[in-house]
């Protein structure tokens, strides 16, 4: 069993011939809603991959709640663990694009999700008590973050970090992840060390690792990614396909690889797994449409 903490906001996009200078009004010709934030988005993938997944997050009392449940009924996700509040809106993501350049401007206002209280967070306890691993990000408020890892390490459960968007962790929390994920530019960030190939990604591995991170796995974007564990690292190249929208790329693949994991797969199986996720993943457009089946991700797989 999979618990996935995380954020939930309605992707809102609108495309227009150019973005808007700061008072201008653009004349936009296409208008997007639909599912995201990083949280949503890695527990579809890993449900829609096969995992017994419990999705954790936070919403409104507004229609853009329903934005979630209804796409959670609709892929037959257990929506019982949704902390709800009259208080705040649920979250929601603005983003504006460029037909030309391709370019964008995103406002995100996480709303809801960034009130996760630490009372909700303990009621989720039970949960934590069926689960073998947590997968969780940086997107929710950071004390809710904090408080979910250290309940779940206290019960023995294996915390999954994908450390976007990017933020100052503190020490306390690293030394309790098991597996840390991050992208180059996020571990360049929380390292301080340049991350592009198997060199410097070995560098930053040993950072977190003198931090008491078991496990790293840093991805690559088209190159893959690089893993280190006690006993062995290396790069795992990424498969080779015409990417056409990576937006969400790290979100199928943290998802592939918790789904994997809990299977029983180990971490290079599972990094190899959640890679051919991810690569069906980029040549769709959209984040959650985007997310593969179990059994395209296999026949892939074979090919
Ligand atoms: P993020 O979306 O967080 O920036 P990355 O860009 O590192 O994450 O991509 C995450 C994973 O998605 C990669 O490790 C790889 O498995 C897959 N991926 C990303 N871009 C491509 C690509 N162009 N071709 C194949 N796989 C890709």
């Amino acid at each position: 069993k999979v618990t996935v903490f995380g954020s939930f906001v309605v992707d809102l996009m609108g495309r227009s011939p150019h973005l808007p200078v700061p008072g201008e009004t653009v004349k936009g010709s296409i208008f997007k809603m639909g599912p995201g934030g990083k949280g949503f988005n890695q527990g579809v993938a890993a449900h829609k991959a096969g995992a017994d997944v419990t999705m954790v997050t936070k919403l409104g009392e507004d229609a853009f709640a329903d934005v979630a449940l209804n796409t959670m009924k609709d892929l037959g996700m257990d929506t019982k663990r949704i902390f709800r509040t009259g208080q705040t809106e649920t979250g929601c993501a603005l983003i504006m694009v460029d037909e030309n350049t391709s370019q964008n401007e995103i406002v995100v206002i996480l709303g809801a999700c960034d009130t996760i209280t630490d009372e909700e967070v303990e009621s989720i306890s039970d949960l934590l008590d069926d689960s073998e691993f947590l997968l969780t990000q940086l997107e929710t408020n950071i004390s809710s973050v904090e408080k979910v890892i250290d309940i779940a390490y206290e019960k023995g459960v294996k915390i999954i970090l994908n450390t976007a968007p990017v933020q100052p962790v503190s020490d306390s929390i690293l030394s309790k992840v098991d597996l840390i994920t991050p992208n180059e530019v996020e571990a360049e960030i929380l390292t301080g060390i340049p991350v592009d190939g198997e060199e410097n990604a070995g560098r930053a591995a040993d950072y977190f690792f003198e931090k008491g991170v078991k496990n790293v796995l840093i991805t690559l974007g088209g190159k893959g990614v690089y893993l280190a564990t006690s006993e062995k690292r290396g790069i795992l190249p990424a498969y080779r396909v015409n990417a056409v929208d990576t937006t969400g790329a790290g979100d199928a693949f943290n998802g592939g690889l918790v789904a994997a994991l809990a299977e029983g797969k180990d971490l290079w199986e599972a990094a190899s797994f959640a890679n051919a996720l991810a690569a069906i993943s980029v040549q769709r457009i959209g984040t959650t449409p985007a997310m593969p089946e179990r059994e395209e991700i296999d026949s892939f797989i074979k090919e």
